[in-house]
Order: C-alpha cells, then sequence, then structure tokens
C-alpha cells in the first residue's frame, strides 16, 4: 500500500497506523538484536524507513488536515522509537548484557491510583449514620413518570415545579426525576410498614450552572414509616445525625412547605465555613441549609396504599454536594462536577 499524491486525513490515518501495527509487530517480535536494529533501519531508518513516506506526504495534505496529521505522525514515531527502546533493554539482559543494580535511595514514582469522588464519601458516611439507626439503601429509577415524580407525591396538578421551565421531560408524561422522592413512593408500594430506608441518587433539574446550582446533582432521600411515629422522631432523629456527622454544632429547624410533607421543616446547621459569622457561601446568614423534611402527607400515604389511619411516618431529602462543600471548605459547587484532578485529588480518599 502506498498513500496517494495527496492523500486525506482518513488515508493518512489509515495506513500510518496500519504501518505502526506491523512496526510494533517486528519490534516486539524480533529475536535478538540483530533483528532489532534490522526492525529499526525498515521504520525508523534515515534512508528507507517506512516513516520517511508519512513524513513526506505530511507536505501534500491539506492544510486544515495538516495539524491533525502531524499529531498522528509523533504519536507514532514516539510509539516505534519507546517500543524499540523497550525491546533493546530486554533483549540486552537476556543475551547478558549489563542491567545496573536499582538504586533503592531513588524517589519512587508517583503512581496515579483511582479514588472515590468527594460526594460519594460524604454520601457513604451518611449512610453510614443511618444505617446505624437501621436504615437500609433503596434506588429507584433515574426516568420516573410524572405520576411516581409529582401525582403520587401530591403535587397539585399545575404545580409550577413541573412546568418544562423546570423539569427535563423525556416525553409527555416521562421525565427525568427531579428528586429522589419517587423513591418513597415506589417502597411504600412495595413493601408494609415499618419502613426505613435511604435512598441516594442523581437527580436532574433545569437549572442553571452557578456557584450553587448544578442541572445533575445527587440527593439523599429518607423515609421512615410506622405506627406511632411523630415529628418528635424526626427532630432527634435530624439531629443526631448533625452532630455525628458535623461533630458538635448548633443546628435549628425552619417551618417550610413541601407538598409531601405536613407540617414540614427546613435544617440548618451553622456554617462551617465562617463559623456563623456570614459569609458567601452561606449568604451572610451564618447558617446553611442541609435538608429540607416533613412529617409524610396522608395523601401521600394513601396514594402508595398505605392506610394513613394505622401509619404515619416522616421524611427528608438533602444535597450531598451542598454538605460536602460545608464539609471540605469549597464555596463554588461546580468544582465537585467539572472533574478537575487538581481540585479532586485534594480531597479524595
Ligand atoms: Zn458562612
Amino acid at each position: 500500500m502506498t498513500l496517494p499524491d495527496h492523500p486525506s486525513l482518513d488515508d493518512y490515518r489509515g495506513q500510518i497506523s496500519e504501518m505502526a501495527a506491523q512496526g510494533l509487530a517486528a519490534i516486539g517480535d524480533a529475536p535478538d538484536l540483530d533483528a532489532l536494529e534490522a526492525a529499526r533501519v525498515a521504520y525508523l531508518g534515515d534512508r528507507r524507513g517506512r516513516m520517511l513516506e508519512f513524513q513526506r506526504a505530511l507536505g501534500a495534505i491539506a492544510r486544515d488536515a495538516k495539524p491533525e496529521a502531524g499529531r498522528l505522525f509523533n504519536t507514532v514515531k514516539r510509539q516505534l522509537e519507546s517500543a524499540l527502546d523497550e525491546r533493546r533493554a530486554r533483549l540486552g539482559r537476556g543475551a547478558g548484557g549489563y542491567t545496573p543494580p536499582a538504586d533503592l535511595t531513588m524517589p519512587a514514582r508517583p503512581q496515579w491510583t483511582g479514588a472515590r469522588h468527594p460526594v460519594t464519601l460524604v454520601i457513604e458516611e451518611i449512610a453510614a449514620i443511618f444505617r446505624e439507626l437501621g436504615f437500609t439503601i433503596a434506588l429507584g429509577p433515574e426516568v420516573e413518570t410524572e405520576w411516581y415524580n409529582f401525582g403520587a407525591l401530591n403535587f397539585p396538578a399545575n404545580h409550577p415545579a413541573m412546568d418544562l421551565h423546570d423539569t427535563l421531560y423525556v416525553q409527555d408524561d416521562v421525565l427525568l426525576r427531579t428528586h429522589t422522592s419517587p423513591v418513597q413512593v415506589r417502597t411504600l408500594q412495595r413493601f408494609a410498614p415499618p419502613i426505613r430506608i435511604l435512598a441516594p441518587g442523581n437527580v436532574y433539574r433545569r437549572d442553571f450552572f452557578d456557584a450553587s446550582h448544578a442541572p445533575m446533582f445527587a440527593q439523599i432521600e429518607g423515609l421512615c414509616v410506622d405506627e406511632g411515629v411523630s415529628f418528635v422522631d424526626l427532630k432527634a432523629t435530624l439531629g443526631h445525625f448533625a452532630r455525628r456527622f458535623f461533630g458538635s454544632t448548633r443546628a435549628r429547624f425552619r417551618p417550610s412547605y413541601f407538598p409531601f410533607t405536613e407540617p414540614s421543616a427546613e435544617m440548618d446547621v451553622e456554617c462551617r465555613l465562617c463559623r456563623g459569622a456570614g459569609c458567601a457561601a452561606c449568604k451572610g446568614t451564618g447558617w446553611m441549609e442541609i435538608l429540607g423534611s416533613g412529617m409524610v402527607h396522608p395523601a401521600v400515604l394513601e396514594a402508595a396504599g398505605v392506610d394513613s389511619e394505622k401509619y404515619t411516618g416522616w421524611a427528608f431529602g438533602m444535597g450531598p454536594a451542598r454538605i460536602a462543600m460545608q464539609r471540605y471548605g469549597v464555596t463554588d459547587i461546580r468544582v465537585f462536577y467539572d472533574s478537575d484532578v487538581r481540585f479532586l485529588e485534594q480531597i479524595a480518599e
């Protein structure tokens, strides 16, 4: 195969990778140093090496394809050269060549290893605390029907959250879940109380991507349903959680509204970044909202087929990324989603 006079980028790419494969095989299979030298001359030699053809072709290739072709050429050249060095070192040793003894005082080369993401670490830590309290993990689909995401959770038919403005619809009544609360409904349908679950997962909002919002983010849902469960249980459990997770911290509940809980409350902890003095991350209030909670609305229990005369329950939802911001002193939520290793490696474990 030879290249046409004015090769296209595809021609170039196809042929240089074919040649590279042959060259790497010839080098890797060379049985001794003589055969290796022959392979070097055949592919990288100054007079008739096959790389020369591709080097010349760079001059004839269309201008806009030139940078890419040049990169391909350099990559292949480096590959062949390093394969050659490697094979030469191996054959040299096999033939009784001199291998210097390892210098054990040399600093080690850093090894890159995978690690868990800070948001994952926070989710695992939260899950561990609730596991001690008898909660188990429940998961649900990220693509949901409108009924599971809104209807069964007591959203009135024209609730603004159902607007195209806020929710990403897949088709008419199918959407990307906007919260993990549908897992509550699915769990209540499948299992009889007593129920204690923790449901971590990703949720989607048609939202701006700014310092404290992201269009996709993790959420953790908690649900406890049994006979005689009251707001006291909610407050005691979530207070316990805040103390376990943040250490000694001030926490407060503020009345709030969610369609699926009644009464509802949001829980704040003292901002860890400014110790309550007020900073940009807590918008100067000194408090950081970490979760929304409340007593499960009887309509939600009934929608899922649970007798709301007999059973009561409480639920909460929290954003682990926001909690991770507090834990790691991060003021911009986007750094958790940018996959910038320079940031992640400071935190990952
Ligand atoms: Zn603050």
